[in-house]
């Protein structure tokens, strides 16, 4: 396989943090895809696709449990050094 964007080879699946979002949320879902080594472009295959979208259902639904790992921070308009 080749990657699209930089022609590389130098592709392998690796273990991501796919992200969603719920409002002002920002929710990870562990997944493993196909990650280009040199631009790291990610390649989704239909299966992983179908698996993300049932998460997101799941994870609409309340169906999943989630686990808090941090939080987002953002620096305050204005303040932001020029
Ligand atoms: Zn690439």
């Amino acid at each position: 396989m080749k990657c699209i964007i930089c022609h590389s080879t130098d592709i392998s699946l690796c273990r991501v943090n796919e992200q969603l979002s719920r409002g002002k949320d920002m929710i990870l879902v562990p997944v493993e895809v196909l990650v280009c080594n040199n631009c790291g472009e990610r390649y989704y295959d239909r299966r992983t696709m179908q698996k993300l979208e049932k998460i997101e259902d799941a994870v609409n639904a309340g169906r999943l449990s989630l686990e808090r790992v941090g939080e987002v921070l953002r620096v305050r308009q204005g303040l932001v050094p020029a």
